[in-house]
């Protein structure tokens, strides 16, 4: 061990357990790839101005949660948090609302960074995969968001999640109910903070875990009483859309999730396996937030999946993901020249495109079948000084424990041939 760790809130990604994220990842792009999203790459940190007019002044994620920093140049950066508003920004810095068709499309994959009080599924570094479509209101785009990300959970074979969906309203209805539930919360006995949160942003109380504020919020207004006509109607037809798509949902109208730029469709996936960190995706549409950071109207819709949370939530239902070993073929030489002749081959054989190792370090059979076991490898190809004066090497299938002299200028196209 050396004397360093990874910070508090972090760890690190090892084999052969990585290979799940990365099929994870994997999966959640693969139904955004066949559905017209294009991959965007953002940096790792920006402006600390865009994520507080973008993500909220009034948010903990704003607040408490970020990573910022001044350069020695004196620029003021930080951490993204999250990815909707870098994805945005870059979007509207190179003008792609402009030179092609609405929605722009947009998939994205990456680290994110938040400083939280770290515990089971919530780290101060983690992963998401997410999407954005930008620059349409359709409810069929609210619809394939949400069909899409149920697509990718079910492609890793998921199933004890829920969807739970709600309406937020819009800028002609939400400061309505706004207005009505400030005077409720006004009516209440809460603490300092609580009381400046609700001055600031109500709807983030109704989000509040704790029991006695819980019990205080019964009988308080509901959004769903207040949403105009438009936006009742766009809802109807989102939820419509989904149902008729066989995508199960639950509303919960106390739905309001901790970002500010939320209108209309808001939707959080949770997953009933994880304990208290239980939300493994969610998103919604952000109407007003290119305004915020200074674009044109652009009405948008995204969702975020959290990477590390779906691994744990696969571990919650014993899904076992079908990831094929790394290695196919594991070379084992005997002595110096059947080194130079194998090694080789590998070459030979990584170019031919199968997955092959190598014994390093001139290692004894037995230690060097202990790796090559190891290695998953379905073929071992053992070579000593005796086959290669026969010009030919040895072929183990390591599932029947059949060995079998080959000659070496067929072994490439006999291993791919048993390959398949
Ligand atoms: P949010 O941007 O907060 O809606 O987060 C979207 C998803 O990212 C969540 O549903 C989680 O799966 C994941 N996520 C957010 N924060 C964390 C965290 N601190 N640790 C691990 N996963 C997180």
């Amino acid at each position: 061990m050396s004397t360093f760790k990874a910070p508090k809130g972090t760890y690190d990604l090892l084999p052969p357990d990585s290979a799940k994220f990365l099929a994870v990842r994997e999966a959640i792009a693969a139904p955004l790839k066949n559905s017209g999203y294009g991959y965007i790459e953002t940096p790792g940190f920006e402006n600390v101005e865009l994520f507080a007019r973008g993500v909220g002044e009034s948010t903990d994620i704003v607040t408490k949660e970020m990573y910022t920093l001044t350069t020695k140049g004196g620029d003021e950066l930080a951490l993204r948090p999250e990815g909707t508003a870098s994805v945005l920004r870059a979007a509207l810095e190179a003008n792609l609302h402009k030179v092609g068709n609405l929605p722009v499309k947009l998939w994205y994959s990456g680290s994110y960074y938040r400083y939280e009080r770290p515990q089971k599924g919530r780290y101060r570094h983690f992963s998401q995969v997410g999407a954005e479509a930008i620059g349409a209101e359709d409810p069929a785009l609210d619809a394939e968001m949400i069909i899409l990300a149920d697509q990718a959970y079910r492609s890793l074979g998921l199933q004890n999640f829920r969807i739970l969906l709600n309406s937020l309203g819009d800028k002609e209805c939400r400061p309505v109910y706004r207005e009505a539930l400030q005077s409720f919360l006004r009516g209440l006995d809460l603490d300092e903070e609580t009381i400046r949160r609700a001055e600031i942003n109500p709807l983030r109380v109704l989000d509040d875990k704790r029991a006695d504020v819980q019990k205080q919020l019964v009988g308080a207004p509901v959004l769903r009483d207040y949403l105009c006509d438009a936006c009742k109607a766009y809802h109807e037809e989102v939820r419509a859309l989904i149902t008729a798509a066989g995508v199960a949902f639950e509303d919960d109208e106390k739905l309001v999730r901790g970002l500010d730029y939320y209108t209309r469709t808001t939707f959080e996936f949770v997953h009933d396996g994880l304990g208290s960190q239980s939300a493994v995706g969610g998103g919604g549409r952000y109407d007003g937030l290119s305004e915020m950071i200074g674009g044109p109207a652009l009405p948008s819709v995204g969702w975020a999946l959290g990477v590390d949370r779906t691994v744990l939530a696969l571990e919650a239902e014993g899904v076992e993901l079908d990831i094929p070993a790394a290695t196919s073929v594991y070379a084992v030489p005997l002595g110096e020249e059947a080194r130079r002749v194998l090694f080789a081959k590998v070459v030979e054989l990584r170019k031919a495109g199968v997955a092959t190792d190598f014994s390093f370090t001139g290692r004894g059979l037995k230690s060097a079948m202990k790796n090559a076991h190891r290695s998953g490898a379905r073929y071992v190809v053992v070579a000593g000084e005796r086959d290669l004066a026969e010009g030919q090497v040895q072929i183990k299938d390591m599932d029947s424990g059949e060995q079998e002299p080959v000659a070496l200028d067929a072994v490439v196209a006999e291993l791919q041939r048993r390959l398949g």
